[in-house]
């Protein structure tokens, strides 16, 4: 699905020597990279705090611990993202409330998050699937009518854009009070491990999410609020360092490849290739396509005997994990999620595709599509 290896070659030179540098320094922990490549990731995002953190995960739990979220309150999630934004809502002990998507974009619905909308509700989080931003203006709308806190879950959307009506342009994760990102090797920025990062603009609520991800203290063996332990390695910062200046070069080479699967793959009616969402860039951490009128592993192990890797994200929605059965919900609640769950194929896209690598994937599924007679 992505080529790590030849991403790595081509970035060799300039990796082994950051990762040289901190070997030889064995600053492991909290390394001066660490805090340089907060700041350069500040700067990019023009973002005023950037906080690194161990994984993805863990910055989504930092936000809600942060925010002071207390057992019982509501949070406000899509059904149909990755487990992780509603894993840390039901560990912290706070009740997440699913709401359906968009079935063109995958995206949270602005309507549904209204009508889920109760005097428990104290957070929304939207997730930027697949690489491009939800419906921030409204989601902010809402927000502020209502008095609550939005966290963008931007792991699988770094260095996209959102423009507001009046022009202003924001980076996905800066727009509301807090923004979370992942830095797992396949992310659009990916390190060579787990790495995750905050963004925030609040003078007051940086400080409080440092001190939460350092065992609650801003004085060392000060502990002042209980935290936990949550850092990015400063290897990792020291690659991330590298691959930093690379992020748009890496957008602008999945845009291309999206680009391409667009033309090849436009005008079947068997097959839907993803809607661009309004008032956002896309960032292509994913292209995913939906199989509309026949089943979706056939065309999975047509492209498998070719050599074609798929993944199916996510076959399963949030509201129907059995881990979450606790909420009450059942089939039929979100019938959008549930639909995308049984349609939705996403193909290989990353920094590394040739012209012919595409040509070879698009012949196929055409192929696929041919022979099943679904022109
Ligand atoms: C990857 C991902 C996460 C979690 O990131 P980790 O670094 O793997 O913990 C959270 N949310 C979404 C939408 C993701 O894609």
């Amino acid at each position: 699905m992505v080529d790590l290896q030849r991403q790595y070659q081509r970035l060799k030179q300039d990796i082994d020597a950051a990762m040289s540098e901190i070997l030889q320094a064995t600053s492991f922990i909290n390394g001066p990279a660490v805090e340089l490549f907060a700041k350069e990731l500040a700067d990019y995002n023009n973002a005023k705090h950037v906080i690194p953190c161990a994984n993805g995960t863990d910055a989504l739990q930092l936000a809600m611990m942060a925010l002071d979220l207390k057992p019982g309150d509501e949070v406000i999630v899509p059904a149909f993202t990755y487990v992780a934004t509603a894993e840390v809502i039901a560990l912290l002990g706070l009740t997440p409330v699913f709401v359906d998507v968009y079935p063109d974009t995958f995206l949270i619905s602005v309507e549904e998050i209204e009508k889920n909308i109760t005097p428990k509700t104290k957070a929304i989080v939207p997730v930027h699937l697949f690489g491009q931003c939800a419906d921030m203006e409204g989601i902010m709308a809402i927000a502020q009518k209502h008095d609550i806190f939005v966290i963008e879950d931007t792991a699988q959307a770094i260095g996209a854009d959102y423009t507001f009506p009046d022009g202003t342009t924001r980076k996905a994760g800066t727009i509301s009070h807090i923004g979370t990102t992942s830095f797992f090797p396949s992310k659009n920025l990916g390190c060579y491990g787990d790495g995750g990062a905050l963004f925030v603009n609040d003078d007051a609520l940086a400080i409080k999410l440092k001190m939460i991800a350092n065992h609650g203290q801003r004085i060392k063996y000060h502990h002042d609020i209980v935290g936990v332990n949550s850092r990015l390695d400063t290897l990792q910062a020291a690659i991330l360092r590298v691959k930093l200046p690379q992020l748009n070069d890496f957008s602008l080479r999945r845009s291309k490849s999206a680009a391409f699967y667009d033309a090849e793959l436009k005008g079947f009616d068997a097959i839907s290739i993803p809607a661009r969402a309004q008032n956002t860039s896309h960032v292509f951490h994913q292209y995913t396509i939906k199989c509309n009128t026949f089943e979706r592993e056939a065309l999975r192990s047509f492209l498998q005997v070719k050599g074609i890797p798929t993944m199916v994200y996510y076959p399963v929605p949030l509201h129907l994990q059995k881990a979450y059965t606790n909420y009450g919900y059942t089939q039929g609640d979100f019938p959008v999620s549930e639909q995308l769950s049984a349609q939705v194929l996403s193909i290989p896209i990353h920094t590394e595709q040739t012209e012919e690598e595409l040509q070879y994937i698009t012949d196929s599924i055409k192929e696929f599509l041919a022979a099943n007679n679904l022109n």
